[in-house]
């Protein structure tokens, strides 16, 4: 059985084909997803030997040597002379996420759909997927333990989601789709991002540096995008 935050991405998955789990660790998306029957194969890529070795463990524990491979490489690198419908990169921070989908860009061609779940900062995944006319088709937010977490989807097809009259920056920060749909989970993590700049522009406050103000500003005008959102 799957956490909560990986049964998201499995929803989003393109139903039959194949799927590559980029930073698959114990490969239990690929397993799960190949092992009921909703791919038909799945390429679990790895950076690191260890991870490798749990994932390579699994998929013998579960007899689906046949259809899940995991195989070892940085990023994007696992789909030399492979394709893959649905691209899953999940459980890192969005940085690393743009990173690996911009020195992985030449092996995006034949991918339908990507499903990313960064950790923090997912604007600079919403920025590359931009950037990149990879057009953000669903977002939402899931909550699993005390903790919040991004899930995106993107097909180059679908329609591009950005609003006109709102600003770029706090759209790609916050989430084009969220901010219209707001789901429970969302509301939960913009009050506690909320709170969080609001200690810090206290603290700032009482710091009395001269840098402080325009930082402070700059928290002022995150706070403000979040009021904006959230009434
Ligand atoms: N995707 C799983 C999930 O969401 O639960 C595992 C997330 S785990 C925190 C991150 C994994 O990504 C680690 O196993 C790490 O070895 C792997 N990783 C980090 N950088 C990578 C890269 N450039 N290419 C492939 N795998 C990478």
């Amino acid at each position: 059985h799957l956490s909560t935050r990986l049964e998201k991405v499995a929803e989003w998955v393109l139903p039959g084909g194949t799927v590559a789990d980029i930073g698959s660790d114990h490969a239990y998306l690929p397993v799960y997803l190949v092992g009921n029957h909703l791919c038909e194969y799945a390429i679990a890529g790895e950076l690191n030997e260890g991870p490798l070795q749990s994932a390579r463990a699994k998929i013998r524990e579960n007899h689906l040597q046949d259809r899940v491979e995991a195989r070892l490489g940085n990023g994007l690198q696992v789909l030399e002379n492979r394709t893959a419908d649905t691209v899953v990169i999940a459980g890192m921070g969005g940085p690393l996420i743009a990173e690996i989908l911009e020195d992985g860009k030449a092996f995006l061609d034949d991918v339908h759909r990507l499903v990313l779940q960064p950790n923090i900062a997912s604007d600079h995944v919403r920025l590359w997927l931009r950037q990149n006319d990879w057009h953000l088709m669903k977002e939402t937010v899931i909550a699993e333990d005390g903790r919040l977490y991004e899930v995106l989807a993107a097909e180059r097809g679908a329609e591009d989601p950005y609003m006109e009259d709102e600003p770029l920056e706090k759209q790609l920060w916050i989430g084009p789709l969220l901010m219209r749909t707001k789901p429970a989970a969302f509301i939960q993590k913009w009050k506690k991002e909320y709170d969080q700049l609001e200690r810090i522009r206290r603290q700032l406050e009482q710091a009395r540096v001269p840098e402080a103000s325009e930082r402070q500003e700059e928290l002022l005008q995150k706070q403000n995008w979040i009021k904006e959102v959230l009434s």
